[in-house]
């Protein structure tokens, strides 16, 4: 079950030239900047409400953002929901005929499991959907 938009990701080509502007525009500092290796992306969040907006810069050429940014000038790049139970959820849209990026969630920023759809199968929307990462599942698998 999708239970709320979670963030909405914009590409910029640099997070320390456009961080600024979106702190002033929506009154709200960033509480948090990570770097996705396996995605190639550097990543700031910030909270508008019970939502929030997630910068994306590109730290490598072969970065899906690097490519995104080739073909535009940035801006709106993906929106993600967060939904109860991600295995479930993706394993339900691929029976429904979706194409997913990724078939099993993998670790995305802020402490999420994530899984990407491919635009194809969803009108040219890139859709993520993210679960949080509970502390009782980790510390069960430490065990
Ligand atoms: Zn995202």
């Amino acid at each position: 079950m999708i239970k709320k938009i979670e963030h909405l990701g914009i590409a910029v080509n640099s997070i320390e030239e456009s961080l600024p502007m979106f702190e002033t525009l929506f009154s709200s500092e960033c509480y948090k900047e990570e770097i996705v290796e396996s995605e190639g992306v550097r990543t700031a969040f910030i909270r508008v409400g019970e939502s929030k907006i997630e910068l994306l810069e590109a730290t490598n050429e072969d970065s899906a953002i690097a490519k995104f940014l080739s073909k535009s000038r940035g801006g709106f790049h993906h929106v993600a929901f967060e939904v109860e139970d991600i295995d479930s959820e993706l394993e339900r849209l691929a029976k429904e005929g979706f194409q997913l990026i990724h078939k099993t969630p993998k670790n995305g920023a802020d402490n999420k499991r994530i899984a990407f759809l491919h635009p194809k199968s969803t009108a040219g929307l890139l859709v993520e959907l993210c679960q949080e990462k509970s502390e009782t599942s980790e510390t069960s698998e430490v065990k």
